[in-house]
Order: C-alpha cells, then sequence, then structure tokens
C-alpha cells in the first residue's frame, strides 16, 4: 500500500468542534436535499414533501488510497463490456444456472423468462447498463476485491453525488482546522451520468413521443419524475403490439427502468410475473433485460471466477488480468475441498443466495450449521448458494451521524463504482466509469445496508 501520512485523528476532536460540523452538515443536508422519508410520520412517502429527515451519514470522508480508487475506475467499463458480452451468451447463463434453477424458485423464473426469450430469437438491439460494482480493500493482501456486481435497481446514485458534494462542502469550510483539501474528494456526477445513459436510451429508441417508465415497488419511497407503475399496474395497464411496441396507460414506452423486480417480494402474485414477461417480449430498452439480470447473480460471478471461463469473453488479455485481479475467492458448494474448510474455519467465508438488496447472507457459525444441515439433506439444495472469501478490510474510526445525533465508531468501508453502458447493436455509445458510492458501516455488524440502518453514505479522501 503507498505510505501516506496520517489523516486526522478523530479522537482528538473535541465535542464542541464536532457538534459545530454535525450542525453545517445537517443545514447542508436540509437545504440541498440529502434527505429520507422519516418512517415515523404516517404520510411520509405518500405526499412528497411531509416527514422527511437527513440521510444517514459520515460526517467526514473516509480515505481511501489514490491508486486503488484509480484501479477501481480503470475496471468499470471492462466490467461493463464482461456483462453485455455475458448477456449475449444464452448458453453459458443457462448452463451456469441449471443447477441453481432446481434449488431457487426465483432464479428459475427469472430464467423461464430467459428461455422464452431464446425460444422466440428475441434480440435485444439498443442495451441499456446502469451497474454499481462493489468492493473492499482487504487489509491482509492489500488487494481490491470485488465484493459483487449489480446489475438491476442500483441503488443511491443521486445520493452518491450528493453525500460527496456535502463532504467537499465541509472541508471548504473547516479544511484549514482538520488539515485536509476538499481537492482530494473526487468529484462525483453518478446522478446526472445515469440520467444522461437513460436520456440517450430514449434517444436511440427515436420516438419524440415515447416515455420513460419506471417499475417501482407498490409504496415506493424513492421519488422520481417519470410515469411510475408497479408490476401489477403494468400487467393490468400494459399491452404489446405486433410490431413489439410496449404500451402502457395508453402511452408508448421507450425505456424501461428497474425500481423493484430485483427481489422475490417484489413478485406476490402472478401478475407481476406476466407483466415482467411482457416488457421483456416488447422492444422497450430493458435496464436491465432479463440476461443482464442473470449476468448480475452470485452463481454467475462465481462461474466467471473460475480458471479460463474470462477468456471466453474477453479477447484482451491486459483486461482480462484487471478483472481477475478483483476476484476474491469464490466456489460452488459442490467443491468438497473447500466445504470441509469452510466447516473449519466458516468465519472465514461468506456463503450467498441468489439474492439481492441485503441482508441475505449467512456468516460465521451459522456458515458451518447450514453446510452441515446442506451435506445431510443432499445435493440439490446446495445450488442454492455459492461460498465467498470474507474480506476484512481495515477498521478506522468515524464519525457517523444519525437522526441529528452524531456517534463515535469502528467503522470498515465499501466502495461502489457506477457504470453506465449504452449500446445499439455494434454500436457502443457509452460505456464509462459514472461515479461512485462509500458505504460505511460499524466493522461488528456483518451485513449491513443504509436502508437497514446499520450502514452510512459516505464519499472517499484520497491519500
Ligand atoms: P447484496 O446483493 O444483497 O447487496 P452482497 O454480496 O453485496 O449482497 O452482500 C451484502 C453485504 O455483505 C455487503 O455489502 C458486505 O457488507 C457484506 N459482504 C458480502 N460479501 C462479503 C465478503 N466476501 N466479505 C466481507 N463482507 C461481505
Ligand atoms: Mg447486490
Ligand atoms: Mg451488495
Amino acid at each position: 500500500m503507498e505510505s501516506h501520512k496520517p489523516m486526522f485523528q478523530v479522537e482528538n476532536f473535541d465535542d464542541e468542534f464536532v457538534q459545530k460540523l454535525v450542525y453545517d452538515a445537517l443545514v447542508w443536508c436540509s437545504l440541498h436535499g440529502l434527505v429520507v422519508g422519516d418512517k415515523t410520520y404516517q404520510k411520509s412517502g405518500t405526499v412528497p414533501g411531509v416527514g422527511m429527515t437527513h440521510a444517514p451519514i459520515s460526517l467526514l470522508p473516509t480515505q481511501f488510497p489514490e491508486s486503488y480508487w484509480k484501479q477501481a475506475c480503470e475496471v468499470a467499463p471492462i466490467f461493463n463490456e464482461l456483462v453485455d458480452r455475458v448477456s449475449l451468451d444464452a448458453q453459458f447463463i443457462q448452463d451456469s444456472l441449471s443447477r441453481t434453477k432446481k434449488a431457487d424458485i426465483f432464479t428459475s423464473r427469472l430464467l423461464d423468462i430467459h428461455s422464452k426469450m431464446l425460444e422466440s430469437n428475441k434480440k435485444e438491439d439498443i442495451r441499456l447498463g446502469l451497474h454499481r460494482s462493489d468492493y473492499m480493500l482487504d487489509e491482509e493482501t492489500k488487494s481490491l476485491l470485488q465484493i459483487e456486481m449489480n446489475t438491476i435497481s442500483c441503488s443511491f446514485p443521486g445520493f452518491g453525488r450528493l453525500v460527496t458534494e456535502l463532504h467537499q462542502s465541509l472541508l471548504r469550510s473547516h479544511g484549514d482546522h482538520l488539515g485536509l483539501d476538499s481537492e482530494r474528494v473526487p468529484k462525483n456526477t453518478s446522478n446526472s451520468q445515469f440520467a444522461d445513459a437513460m436520456a440517450k436510451a430514449w434517444l436511440e429508441y427515436n420516438n419524440p413521443r415515447a416515455v420513460v417508465m419506471i417499475v417501482v415497488q407498490p409504496d415506493e419511497r424513492n421519488i422520481i419524475v417519470t410515469i411510475r407503475k408497479s408490476l401489477a399496474e403494468v400487467e393490468t395497464e400494459g399491452s404489446v403490439q405486433e410490431d413489439g411496441t410496449l404500451i402502457v396507460d395508453g402511452q408508448e414506452v421507450s425505456v424501461v427502468y428497474y425500481r423493484s423486480g430485483y427481489t422475490p417480494r417484489d413478485y406476490p402474485s402472478e401478475s407481476e410475473w406476466n407483466a415482467r414477461l411482457l416488457i421483456e417480449q416488447s422492444s422497450a430498452v430493458k435496464c436491465p433485460s432479463i440476461a443482464y439480470h442473470l449476468a448480475g447473480t452470485k452463481k454467475i460471478q462465481q462461474e466467471l471466477a473460475k480458471p479460463g471461463v474470462l477468456e471466453r469473453f474477453m479477447d484482451n488479455k491486459d483486461d482480462v488480468a484487471k478483472l481477475r485481479k478483483c476476484f476474491a475467492g469464490l466456489w460452488s458448494l459442490d467443491d468438497p475441498e473447500i466445504i470441509k474448510k469452510a466447516i473449519e474455519k466458516p468465519e472465514l467465508f461468506v456463503m450467498k443466495p441468489q439474492r439481492e438488496g441485503g441482508g441475505n447472507n449467512i456468516y460465521g457459525d451459522d456458515v458451518r450449521e447450514n453446510l452441515l444441515r446442506l451435506q445431510k439433506e443432499g445435493e440439490e439444495e446446495n445450488a442454492a448458494y455459492i461460498l465467498m472469501q470474507r474480506i476484512f478490510p481495515k477498521v478506522s474510526n468515524v464519525f457517523l451521524v444519525r437522526e441529528g445525533v452524531y456517534h463515535r465508531d469502528q467503522a470498515i468501508s465499501e466502495l461502489g463504482i457506477y457504470g453506465a453502458y449504452l449500446r445499439n447493436k455494434e454500436r457502443v455509445i457509452i460505456n464509462e466509469q459514472s461515479g461512485y458510492l462509500m458505504r460505511t458501516k460499524v466493522s461488528s455488524s456483518d451485513e449491513g445496508g443504509v436502508a437497514a440502518g446499520f450502514a452510512v453514505l459516505d464519499s472517499i479522501y484520497l491519500n
């Protein structure tokens, strides 16, 4: 790791100074919309502008070595390209998930839609990917390791930018006292880059009267201005014309962005599955298509990490090497050697099902218990999971601010790099790193998640 001078020592701050910083931060959040719905207010989330509180934040940006920041940015377009290549290899997707399909009903339903598209020879000419690849910096091996690639409903591109601007603003006012330079917080335009990619997809679709549709959860709390339909509404109000045009509530839809549809909870009945299939059958640009969605599963991540598999998708050897460098240890559960190891030392592994949205992974002694249970139950069910090397990032002292109050805590961080990709047939229109999001959580929490109340929004301070 680069040698760098120690940054501010939060231990040395007196309470009065920290309170002043917190006050300024909270004023900034209120003025610039770094706010979330406050669930204690009944009308929050249904009446815009009512019942809001500042988002959970880290008071100051967290140190991150510049070389790893550059590495994460550099691989973003390569990962975008990889997702696109994988999405075109239907056989690879079907084969990789064939055992998982038997053990996991949600993956199985997604694969059914994928199969139907194959049977009808459905091609996606315009492909829009809005991804977030997440990393932790492993303290022991000093390497930047990928946690996962998200290809559906990536959270917080809007907040990513705002929390960066909050930190830059605090450092402009208090940087001298802190010994910090606001220029060391990299600029972050995640929200406008994602919006720009959606607008360009709309342009490629090429009908000025067509709308962008955001598929939302029924009581959506993220507020986005466009047409917003739940999957159930799409089923009742939507149809696909002979030429593939998707019409919802009388309007032609050019781009469909899923802010829903990534968890089994989003499909409480057959209506939602019908809607997903209907959209997939249409010529609207889907973000993501079923193939992009499946390319982002943990099982595919694990298959891609096997020797020789990346080479199937990427010609450029340098690119392959750059991607592989970010891969942590990943295994399927049909490897007896690794199962033995994980039962002996479960704390060195994370067990993951094919789920998104946080709170689904298995850690510590539960890994051992679940592996032993699966061994008893026999073959099939273990294909629902993968095993991953547990990454141990450096623990640092930070100030976390929630509900107007700061806490000093030991925390670890996860850096998410957004990536936008837009392509029409052979023409790549956008392939870029599109901003970032740091999430910081108390080190005692296995999982975290901002919405779940363990993690906070953060930015980075390059050193
Ligand atoms: P999800 O798709 O639900 O977000 P993730 O794979 O990102 O699933 O896991 C959720 C969280 O669990 C991550 O944000 C991280 O905090 C923790 N986590 C996941 N994999 C690892 C790992 N290999 N080592 C340490 N922590 C991990
Ligand atoms: Mg995820
Ligand atoms: Mg995640």
